[in-house]
């Protein structure tokens, strides 16, 4: 095969438009179905599932975040979808196809553990040369040069794992990953072990290169920037339980419930009385995102408050963050303590009066 690779490094054609769709893509690839599990020596709490009826849609070349805290059972939701944990009940279908007993070999997906489980013994090409055994070996080497290619490590190839940065070692698992056209690849915590520098640079970097292939992905994460950041739809899980999917957009401007709202950001939850596409709240009557009915929880973002000095005002500031960009500001009103955000220039030093306002429109919780 004489065809040069194609060099295609991380300055990469422009991505598609983020997916528009909110709960499930037009023409699903990846549809996860009710899928529980349990292990059976989980100790005393064994009785709870690890994941509990967990359902999801995955198009075309769309990227997904599983996000939630430590032990939420994203990780196990992962597994389920590669083939390396069998679930107790539901379904996973690709394409059409029941994947749900096949080993991970035959599902058509890719998979870049978090601690990228590189071959020390072999080097940058062999690596990712070796999912393409089948493949005769001079067309499992120039796909190999392609992919380091893709991932912008030519020059590399004959370095071992341990001779390489973190960031170099992720690419070269992700590389072996793409090489074999997966049509969905599973990331498990991709960045967690890189610096913080890194991790922010190299996410786009992954976002563009997933983009640049058409595979879809779908990437475990804690870390709520880094979902917001990279995903075309994020599914919120708790306790073994997804508790809400949508875009970034939607998920933090229309948060489902209270912890949701204060997992993605932080928000103020005040409580009122809610009748249509208003609420009554000490805050005065307050416009709706959704409507709701009787007494609600709502969620107010910190940077939906208008803080005004007001040496006549009943709140005062009892807290102050400097973040450059912005400050946060923690303000006592009686028993309620606010947290607002307002712009570097406001000035407010701690202990004086001002007045808040609530300026957008307030989420009723469930
Ligand atoms: P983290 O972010 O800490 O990796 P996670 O959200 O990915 O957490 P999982 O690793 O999926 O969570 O774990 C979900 C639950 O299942 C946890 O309570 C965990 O202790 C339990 N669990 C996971 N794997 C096993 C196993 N092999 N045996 C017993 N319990 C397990």
């Amino acid at each position: 095969m004489n065809e040069r690779p194609k060099i295609l490094t991380f300055k990469m054609p422009a991505e598609a438009s983020p997916l528009g769709y909110r709960q499930k893509p037009a023409r699903p690839l990846l549809e996860v179905d009710r899928l529980r599990k349990t292990f059976p020596h989980a100790g005393p709490k064994a009785t709870l599932a690890a994941v509990e009826r967990v359902s999801l849609s995955l198009g075309e070349g769309e990227l997904m975040a599983l996000l939630g805290p430590s032990g939420c059972g994203k990780t196990t939701t992962l597994r389920m979808i590669g083939g390396f944990e069998t679930p107790d009940e539901g379904r996973i279908t690709l394409a059409g196809r029941d994947i749900t007993h096949l080993p991970p070999e035959a599902r058509g997906i890719g998979f870049v553990f978090q601690d990228y489980a590189l071959f020390p013994h072999l080097d940058v090409l062999e690596n990712v040369r070796f999912g393409l055994r089948h493949m005769p070996r001079a067309q499992a080497e120039a796909r190999a040069g392609e992919m380091l290619a893709l991932v912008g490590l030519q020059g590399l190839e004959r370095r071992r794992p341990h001779q390489l940065s973190g960031g170099q070692q992720q690419r070269v698992a992700l590389a072996r990953s793409l090489a074999v056209a997966p049509r969905v690849i599973l990331l498990d915590e991709p960045f967690s072990n890189l610096d913080a520098k890194m991790r922010v640079e190299t996410r786009q970097e992954v976002r563009k290169l997933l983009k640049s292939t058409g595979a879809a992905g779908i990437l475990v994460t804690h870390d709520q920037e880094e979902a917001l950041a990279l995903a075309d739809r994020i599914a919120v899980m708790e306790g073994g339980r997804v508790v809400q999917i949508g875009t970034p957009d939607e998920i933090y401007r229309n948060p489902a419930t209270e912890f949701v709202a204060n997992f993605i950001g932080r928000s103020n939850i005040l409580s009122g009385t809610a009748s249509g596409m208003e609420a009554k709240t000490a805050f005065g009557n307050l416009p709706l995102s959704r409507a709701a009915n009787g007494a609600v929880s709502l969620a107010v973002r910190p940077e939906q408050i208008l803080l005004e000095p007001d040496p006549a005002g009943t709140a005062s500031i009892v807290g102050r963050e400097f973040r450059g960009h912005d400050q946060i500001y923690w303000v006592q009103e009686g028993e309620r303590c606010m947290i607002v955000i307002s712009g570097p220039g406001a000035q407010h030093p701690i202990g004086s009066r001002v007045r808040l306002r609530i300026c957008d429109c307030v989420v009723p919780l469930t």
